[in-house]
């Protein structure tokens, strides 16, 4: 195997080719990356670990679609689960930033599962390139069929984008973990093989990724883990891209969202509780907007509509 020396798996994302074969590969880690996000919310064991598991696969499949901007991948069901959702932001510095939260309605147990919560449920996911190129944002909608997380992203894989993907998912409330492999189509097959061959090498690598333990995806560097499951195969093992949390909330977005309320409601509010407060879903920030703050949002407000006029 032709590595790159080893780092500390944690919080990383390494990609991987089958060499001569159109078979590729992606692992992700998140350890402080899913403790960041995830700590400062009180979320139900069953829905802590679904969570974990949705952002080790938005790393996956970011790095797969190798896009810079955003990639939000979203479950929303009229359940005891009304929405599970990642963002997960590739930067020009290849690092990945994602943030994480769920919203439920009434008991929902640590022991319950996120498929036991679930009616009518939808996965959605969102390609949002944030470029300047005229790229434009793309959003699938799929039912969810499948009864794990990995099974509903194969199936959406294998639907929407025709890619044979194999996805294993899991997380132990302290870290999560993935592994993709992936059969890239004909088109971009760059290696003449017949097809045969391409299907046998498929297969095999396939049967050799599913015997992977939770725990060996969980707990083993990058090198001894590939090692241990594909031995025999020439794999080639990319620098590894670093993972993180990070939430892009910030006073100026709230504002913003205030201002949409309209005067009137934000009048309103003030009124009734003194101060307007919002937290973030996702980080837990606490912003306050007091009497003044409120008004200078309304001024603002009055200016805009005021110019808007005269034009
Ligand atoms: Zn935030």
């Amino acid at each position: 195997m032709k590595t790159h020396l080893p780092t500390n798996h944690h919080d990383t994302l390494q990609r991987f080719v089958f060499e001569n074969t159109p078979v590729r590969g992606n692992l992700v880690n998140l350890t402080q990356t899913f403790q960041q996000a995830l700590n400062q919310q009180q979320l139900p064991q069953g829905l802590r670990s679904a969570l974990g598991e949705l952002m080790a696969a938005s790393a996956l499949l970011a790095a797969t679609l190798k896009m810079h901007g955003a990639l939000v991948l979203q479950i929303q069901s009229k359940g005891a689960l009304k929405l599970l959702v990642v963002e997960c932001n590739s930067d020009v510095d290849q690092s990945l930033k994602m943030r994480a939260t769920a919203k439920w309605s009434g008991n929902v147990t640590d022991e319950q599962n996120l498929f036991e919560l679930i009616e009518h449920g939808q996965f959605i996911i969102t390609l949002d390139p944030k470029s300047e190129d005229g790229s434009q944002a793309y959003q699938g909608i799929v039912p969810l069929e499948g009864d794990s997380i990995s099974a509903v992203l194969e199936n959406y894989m294998l639907r929407s984008e025709q890619i044979d993907t194999k996805i294993w998912l899991c997380c132990d409330g302290d870290s999560a973990a993935g592994m993709l492999i992936q059969k890239l189509p004909e088109s971009t097959n760059q290696v003449t093989q017949p097809q045969t061959q391409d299907s046998d090498t498929w297969n095999r690598i396939c049967y050799l990724a599913s015997t992977v333990t939770d725990d060996e995806l969980l707990n083993l560097p990058t090198e001894t883990l590939l090692t241990r499951l594909f031995n025999k195969e020439d794999v080639r093992l990319f620098e590894a891209n670093a993972t993180q949390f990070h939430c892009r909330c910030s006073r100026e977005s709230v504002a913003d969202m205030l201002r949409m309320l309209g005067n009137e409601e934000l009048t309103g509010i003030i009124e009734e509780l003194g101060n307007i407060e919002v937290n973030c879903d996702f980080c837990n920030k606490h912003y306050v907007f007091d009497k003044v703050d409120a008004a200078q949002l309304m001024v603002t407000e009055t200016v805009i509509a005021t110019s808007l006029k005269i034009h």
